[in-house]
């Protein structure tokens, strides 16, 4: 008992020095790199994109721009959301038809605060420039940092996406039972209809090289990007306004760039520890730059060194190419000598350092497009085909396209189908009575209940 007392209380220890530790990290700042200001600014605590508005435009703004800025800012429905955080969001989407910088521009702020403040935000938020992005994407996520202060975590991965954010997903899934069919494809969805003329879905044909399998089950939800959701949907269902929508979605292009150098890029103070190899040394944050093609990038080494780091080798620079369309029909060499350029530029002292490992990834079509008028076309997760539901960041949710947005639509999808159990039950019957009325029967393999 005594024992089990004494690990309670040490558990309790490790819990709050935990919390201590993650309030420590949420003062780290976020780190603006210019021309302007080679060294690098770094300003003081913005746990949320307001707050790193304000310090922003200490240093990147002169006085007229940062007036006007506060006049814009307090015009906006953001103010109304620390009061009635509901309210305020009713209004940002009525802004869905118009331009971030429509917007702005229209509440007193200032081009100049757009190219060098808000632009790097909105590559970042939706790799496409204010000019671009709805003010109801912008204002939206501004208001939901303002208000869910939960929400408002700027963080990096120790490690690997693949090991520190998937991994613990995949093995929480796998503990309850379910099971992972990596690298099988979804062909088609199978459909049939019932006597009163109903769709519904009768499995997903999979595919995975030469082997097929049709997965069954009571309930599909498809978590597609745009891209692959389009393509999966059967043409037939285009007749129904809510699935013929979704065609209205386009994806952004984005170009990711990784540079691992002979040293260190990012320190500023200290010419001979940017040049040595026994210790990381430099800016270890998120770093934003109104200066370069890529707005939004971090030395992976220093932020995440759990697997980036390596011994004997330096920084290893991740740039996001935003907006990617100029990069994409560049051949890789092209496009690394063009980013590396870029970052000399902002790092003077980097001078001499060189390019030692290089790679590049090109997404013709990545987030959705964000842009003015958009919103009504996201489908919503319950779908009119009673046992299909959709997933995926593009989905109808109130984060912009980001891992918060797609669990946000998994949580929503998932909602949908609790509350549809009874339904589902009822279906499940419907299907069956469907099914064998089907004089053809089909040779593949089945497999219930599965996650693909
Ligand atoms: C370069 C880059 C950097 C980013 N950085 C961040 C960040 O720092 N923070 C953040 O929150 N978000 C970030 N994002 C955005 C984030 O990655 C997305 O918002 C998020 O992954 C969306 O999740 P999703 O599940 O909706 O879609 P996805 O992650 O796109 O997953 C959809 C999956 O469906 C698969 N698929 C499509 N069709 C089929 C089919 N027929 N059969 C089987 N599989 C299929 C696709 O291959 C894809 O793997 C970044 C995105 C990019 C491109």
């Amino acid at each position: 008992m005594q024992k089990e007392k004494r690990k309670q209380s040490k558990d309790e220890e490790d819990d709050s020095s935990s919390r201590k530790r993650r309030k420590a990290d949420l003062s780290k700042p976020v780190s603006f790199i210019s021309t302007a200001e080679p060294t690098g600014a770094r300003f003081p605590s913005p746990s949320n994109c307001i707050l790193i508005h304000f310090s922003h435009g200490d240093a990147q703004l002169q006085p007229y721009d940062k007036a006007r800025n506060a006049v814009a800012l307090a015009l906006s429905p953001v103010v109304r959301a620390l009061i009635d955080p509901d309210g305020a969001l009713r209004d940002i989407r009525d802004l869905d038809s118009i331009s971030f910088s429509d917007w702005f521009l229209s509440k007193g702020g200032t081009r100049m605060s757009i190219q060098r403040m808000w632009d790097p935000v909105a590559y970042a938020l939706g790799f496409i420039d204010c000019d671009n992005i709805s003010a109801r994407c912008m204002l939206t996520i501004f208001s939901l940092f303002a208000t869910k202060t939960e929400a408002s975590l700027l963080r990096m991965l120790k490690g690997s996406p693949d090991v520190y954010l998937s991994g613990p997903i995949r093995k929480y899934i796998e503990d309850k039972g379910g099971r992972f069919h990596l690298r099988w494809g979804c062909r088609q969805i199978l459909y049939d209809r019932s006597p009163d003329g109903e769709i519904l879905v009768t499995g997903l044909a999979t595919s995975k090289a030469t082997d097929k399998k049709v997965v069954k089950a009571d309930a599909y939800v498809v978590a597609c990007d745009v891209p692959g959701i389009k393509r999966l949907l059967p043409s037939q269902w285009r007749e129904s306004k809510f699935f013929d929508n979704i065609y209205e979605l386009v994806g952004v292009p984005v170009v990711t760039v990784q540079l691992r150098y002979n040293g260190w890029v990012t320190e500023l103070q200290d010419l001979e520890r940017s040049r040595q190899l026994r210790q990381a040394s430099g800016l270890d944050n998120l770093l934003y730059t109104p200066d370069a093609d890529f707005s939004c990038f971090a030395d992976l080494a220093l932020t995440s060194p759990e697997d980036y780091y390596i011994e004997g080798q330096g920084s290893l620079l991740q740039c996001v190419l935003t907006p990617g369309d100029p990069y994409m029909s560049l051949t890789n060499d092209k496009i690394i000598e063009r980013v590396s350029k870029q970052v000399l530029a902002l790092f003077p002292s980097s001078q001499g350092l060189e390019v030692i490992w290089s790679s590049v990834v090109k997404i013709a079509q990545s987030l959705y497009r964000e842009g003015p008028g958009k919103d009504p076309f996201r489908p919503d997760q319950k779908t009119p085909v009673k046992n299909f539901f959709l997933a995926g960041s593009y989905t109808k949710q109130d984060y912009i396209d980001s891992m918060e947005g797609a669990t946000l639509s998994g949580r929503q999808a998932s909602a949908y189908i609790c509350d549809a159990g009874e339904e589902l039950v009822a279906l499940r019957k419907k299907v069956a009575a469907v099914e064998s009325q089907e004089s053809a029967k089909s040779n593949t393999v089945t497999d219930e209940l599965s996650l693909v």
